[in-house]
């Protein structure tokens, strides 16, 4: 029988409300050495070109705990660029995901064994399923763009059932693999 709560690939690994709150001690505990991040909804919305000072300060925090991040986009390369200007991450644009090639490229160029990496993102269908293609853990955030186009509504729609399923297996205290 097909059964969705047993579909861990569509389910993130952990679930925070906004990048903020996946505090370098919260990484650290989990073992992570690097941050793979989307972009788009995640970090900022679409119209935001460059980091504001507040997610400077927050990707220096994760630097100063001596953590490495790259950015696996879907979005064009201008996008990418300009926003990584300040900060010179290693980067991925035009990703392709739910594809996980990006996300293996950032692997490959950290050189850090894949239970040390996790991807940070705002949609089970792109970024869970690269992750988890590429056998990274895969941490949720509620994406930042309230006023989403008719194409994400849908999409935040089908994604419901694996969110509902992913708070059962933790209110289960079920640990995550
Ligand atoms: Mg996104």
């Amino acid at each position: 029988m097909f059964s969705i709560k047993k579909i861990r690939f569509f389910q993130p690994d952990m679930m925070f409300q906004t990048i903020y709150d996946i505090t370098p001690e919260v990484l650290l505990n989990q073992g992570i050495k690097a941050v793979l991040f989307d972009i788009d909804n995640t970090i900022a919305p679409y119209d935001i070109a460059a980091p504001t000072n507040e997610m400077k300060a927050y990707f220096k925090s994760l630097e100063a705990a001596g953590l490495k991040m790259a950015f696996v986009s879907n979005n064009k390369r201008e996008r990418v660029h300009i926003f990584n200007l300040d900060l010179g991450y290693f980067y991925v644009h035009n990703a392709r995901k739910p594809f996980s090639n990006g996300v293996r490229a950032c692997i490959r160029h950290l050189g850090i064994p894949k239970e040390n990496i996790v991807c940070v993102g705002d949609q089970i269908f792109t970024d869970c399923m690269a992750a988890h293609g590429a056998g990274l853990e895969f941490y949720m955030v509620a994406p930042v763009n309230k006023k989403e186009s008719r194409f994400f509504r849908i999409k935040r729609f089908f994604e419901r059932p694996f969110i509902k399923a992913f708070k059962e297996r933790i209110r289960k205290g079920q640990k995550s693999e």
